[in-house]
């Protein structure tokens, strides 16, 4: 995608997938590694592009589609299946 990221930590976080701070640092939610890798690549893929564009504007879902065609899917799965990653088996 043509950003640099500072560094990547996999971590517990609560009630969100990955999130990204101003100097570059992506964090993603560990139960991530139990939903399918379309959804995984979404997730990075959204974080990455708020390296480029830090809210989410029309932009910055131009920049999703054109990076991750069909991404709905992905957003979609997560809504309908997010919880089940919460649970702890
Ligand atoms: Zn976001």
């Amino acid at each position: 995608m043509g950003v640099e990221y500072n560094k990547v930590l996999i971590s517990d976080l609560k009630y969100r997938w990955g999130s990204c701070t101003l100097k570059g640092t992506l964090n993603f939610n560990w139960r991530l590694i139990k939903a399918p890798m379309f959804v995984i690549d979404y997730v990075i893929v959204h974080e990455l592009a708020h390296l480029m564009e830090s809210n989410h504007t029309a932009q910055f879902w131009n920049i999703i589609e054109a990076q991750l065609p069909g991404s709905r899917k992905a957003k979609d799965w997560l809504k309908e299946h997010g919880a089940i990653l919460e649970e702890s088996f």
